[in-house]
């Protein structure tokens, strides 16, 4: 029962509140004030009139005192009438005078004397009066006794009796004027607690549900609180409130209206941006959405995208550690998944694409929004540009080809030249002899296709696809190709290669173009060296292979010319050469490191202007 009452009371509005605090404070206060002012009245009241009865008994003992002493009866009688007359009658109920004995001498009564009130209040010897409440027969009074004295003597003594209904009565008549206007002044408070409760409270509901209709989306409503709030020195908490609640609201306003700003112009973006972009499930990788750019280039319709999964267009493969953090952060951060992977488009038809995602919620949920640029033009220039080097390092080494061709060839021409001068001796050749001919010509055959082999596969143009590669194969395969031509310009390659290294992901045919370009670089260093006078016996070249912090490296050390520590940043930069007209592009080195990153590898230098130089290349190993 308090319980529910708290309960209420904890639920009712403010005004309710402050209205039934306040009142309830005002009747508590006039409630006290009442008991209190009534305790004085009453207390003050009777001791006022028991004075005015002693007072009337003492004049009463005073001008009987003589007739007292003679008995005079008739003369006490009229006294004690007399003290009754008039106003008194509605005070005072009756006086009457006793003896020394007690013995009644003269009454006011008009019947008969009530005996049993003449002795009950007995003044005390020492004292000259006693006032005693109690009851006549007819009435409650208060007996005021008064002695009266001769000399040290009493002789007699005189009672006046005080109606306890007129004292009430006069008590009653004070409550009901106090208690009037008590409830004047609680009505006056309650209407004044009333109209505080309402003017306080009042700007709090017109707040409330002002602010209702913003958490609604509506920043349109009037807020009516304006007036006069812009004064300084508003001491008003509420209007403080107030002044506040209606910076807080413009500023919503504002940053709405930049949100639907910029809202629009992301959706302007996406609707109309030249690149597909998609948004994705975060968890499922299915298509939420996409835009009319990633319609027209997958050639699916926006239907036949939204459900689907991602990775139907293509591999699609998040670094969980990395999005982890990424997605931590604010929304936004871009960051590229995948750089040339081949997407497909509906029916199959592959390109190139680099893939970039960010995190961003989207309608609740947490969405992945994805671009994809189509590169395949930038792909197929690059290839088209290393065929280019490929084809321009083939002719070089074209006169060493021949050379090394011609070695089979000489061999197979000897061969058949001795088998025709048998032939025309008519020479029997003997069995063993034939065989081991024969068998020389085919394998110097197979020579010859072996070099015409590896010349095709270099020559051939690849497009760009990862594979398990081992390392130490394409440098073998340089080596086969341009070896021994090195030898034969004198340059000693050595080779520190270590077996079962661990593979990494990238293809054969580029690897191949990468050593090719370092040899031919470090052939020219040497070659350049010795050019410029410096007296060298070295011409080395040394060919490493190795891990090291889960990654293969390969190094290839010269001791060439060195570079110059002032070009040594622009070296990789296309058409960058120091080589003479017609003896270098500058696209090496700019290939070789484009090569390089697309396998996510590393390049670093270590060279001494006029010592040598070592490239190493560092490739992450496959898990
Ligand atoms: P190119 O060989 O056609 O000049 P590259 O891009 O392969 O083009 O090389 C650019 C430049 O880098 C070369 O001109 C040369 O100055 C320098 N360079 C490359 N490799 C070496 C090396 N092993 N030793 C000294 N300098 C080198």
């Amino acid at each position: 029962m308090a319980q529910s009452l708290i309960d209420r009371i904890r639920n009712s509005s403010l005004k309710n509140k402050i209205f039934f605090s306040v009142t309830a404070v005002i009747l508590l206060i006039s409630v006290l004030i009442a008991l209190f002012t009534r305790w004085i009245l009453i207390s003050t009241l009777t001791s006022e009139l028991k004075l005015r009865g002693l007072g009337i008994g003492y004049s009463v003992a005073e001008s009987c005192r003589g007739y007292l002493l003679t008995e005079n009866i008739p003369q006490l009688t009229s006294q004690v009438f007399e003290a009754r007359l008039g106003a008194r009658k509605e005070l005072v109920g009756y006086v009457f005078i006793l003896d020394k004995q007690d013995q009644i001498l003269a009454h006011t009564f008009t019947s008969d004397f009530p005996d049993h009130i003449a002795g009950a209040n007995r003044i005390a010897p020492g004292n000259d009066h006693r006032i005693q409440l109690m009851h006549t027969g007819r009435d409650e009074v208060y007996d005021v006794a008064v002695a009266v004295n001769e000399g040290i003597y009493r002789i007699g003594s005189v009672h006046v009796g005080l109606y306890k209904k007129h004292i009430d009565h006069l008590i009653n008549k004070l409550r009901t004027t106090f208690l009037g206007f008590v409830s004047v002044v609680i009505i006056f408070f309650f209407i004044i607690s009333h109209y505080l409760s309402k003017t306080i409270t009042q700007p709090i509901t017109r707040l409330t549900k002002v602010s209702d209709e913003i958490s609604r989306g509506n920043f349109d409503v009037q807020l009516g609180l304006e007036k006069g709030l812009h004064q300084s020195g508003v001491k008003d908490e509420v209007r403080q409130l107030s002044r506040s609640f209606i910076n807080m609201t413009n500023r919503i306003k504002e940053s709405q209206a930049k949100l639907k700003e910029s809202d629009n112009k992301y959706r302007s973006l996406f609707a109309s941006g030249p690149n597909p972009i998609f948004v994705l499930d975060r968890t499922t990788l299915r298509i939420l959405s996409a835009n009319p750019s990633a319609e027209e280039v997958y050639g699916y319709s926006k239907e036949e995208l939204v459900g689907r999964p991602f990775t139907d267009l293509g591999p699609f493969e998040l670094d969980e550690n990395k999005w982890a953090d990424l997605s931590a952060q604010h929304a936004g951060n871009v960051s590229i998944i995948s750089s040339k992977v081949q997407y497909f488009k509906k029916g199959h038809q592959a390109f190139y694409v680099n893939v970039h995602a960010c995190p961003a919620p989207y309608e609740d949920k947490n969405a992945l929004i994805v671009a994809t640029t189509d590169i395949s033009e930038m792909v197929e220039k690059d290839s088209q540009l290393i065929q280019a080097s490929k084809m321009t390092t083939l002719g070089e080494m074209s006169a060493g080809i021949a050379h090394e061709l011609n070695q089979p060839l000489n061999a197979i021409k000897m061969g058949s030249e001795f088998l025709e001068m048998m032939i025309e001796k008519e020479e029997r050749i003997p069995e063993r002899e034939l065989f081991q001919i024969v068998r020389e010509v085919s394998s110097q055959v197979d020579r010859a296709e072996g070099i015409i082999r590896r010349l095709r596969d270099f020559g051939r143009k690849t497009d760009f696809t990862k594979e398990k590669l081992f390392i130490n194969d394409p440098i073998n395969s340089v080596l086969d190709i341009i070896g021994r031509q090195l030898r034969l310009q004198n340059i000693d390659v050595r080779l520190q290669l270590t077996s079962n290294l661990p593979p990494i992901l990238a293809h054969h045919n580029r690897i191949e173009q990468v050593i090719f370009n370092l040899l031919t670089n470090a052939r020219d260093a040497i070659n350049l060296k010795e050019e410029s006078g410096l007296r060298n016996n070295q011409r080395n070249i040394l060919i490493k292979s190795f891990t090291e912090d889960d990654q293969v490296v390969v190094a290839v050390s010269d001791t060439g010319i060195g570079i110059d520590p002032a070009v040594k940043t622009q070296i990789f930069e296309a058409f960058f050469t120091t080589k003479k007209m017609g003896e270098g592009m500058g696209l090496g080195l700019s290939i070789t490191s484009g090569i390089v990153e697309d396998y996510g590898g590393k390049i670093h230098i270590d060279s001494t202007e006029g010592q040598g130089t070592t490239f190493y290349l560092s490739f992450p190993v496959v898990q």
